[in-house]
C-alpha cells in the first residue's frame, strides 16, 4: 500500500503546523478547520481505520485520546468542552487511510451530528 500524506508529513516530506510530537504520536493543525480548534492526533505506526487496530493497539488507541486531552486543556477548551472524532471508512466520513483523532473545539456542536 502507498504511503499516505499522514505518513509524508510525519517524514516530513510535506509541510504540516505541528504542536506535538513524540515516539508515538504527531499532532498537527488541520489544513481544512471545521472548528476554531481543529487538530489531529495521528499515530506514526500507519494503521489504515479503527477496522484495522488491533488487540495490540490499545496503548497506542489510548496514547491518541489522552494527547487529544492534554492538548484541549493547552488549548483552553477543555472547560467549555469539546468533541473527539474518528471516521472510519468512506461511509463515515473518512478520506485520509492513516488512521487519525478530530480534536474540536471552540464552537457549539451539535447533537446528535449531522
Ligand atoms: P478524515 O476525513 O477523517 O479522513 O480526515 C482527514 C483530515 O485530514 C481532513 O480534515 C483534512 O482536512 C485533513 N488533511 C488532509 N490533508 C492535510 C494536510 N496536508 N495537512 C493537514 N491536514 C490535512
Amino acid at each position: 500500500m502507498s504511503e499516505s500524506i499522514f505518513t509524508k508529513i510525519i517524514k516530513r516530506e510535506i509541510p504540516a503546523n505541528f504542536v506535538y510530537e513524540d515516539d508515538d504520536v504527531v499532532a498537527l493543525e488541520d489544513i481544512n478547520p471545521v472548528a476554531p480548534v481543529h487538530i489531529l492526533i495521528i499515530p506514526k505506526k500507519p494503521i489504515p481505520t479503527l477496522n484495522d487496530a488491533s488487540d495490540d493497539d490499545e496503548n497506542l488507541m489510548g496514547k491518541m485520546i489522552l494527547t487529544a486531552k492534554k492538548i484541549a486543556l493547552e488549548k483552553g477548551i477543555a472547560e467549555d468542552g469539546y468533541r473527539l472524532v474518528f471516521n472510519c471508512n468512506e461511509g463515515a466520513g473518512q478520506t485520509v487511510f492513516h488512521i487519525h483523532c478530530h480534536l474540536l473545539g471552540g464552537r457549539y456542536f451539535n447533537w446528535p451530528p449531522g
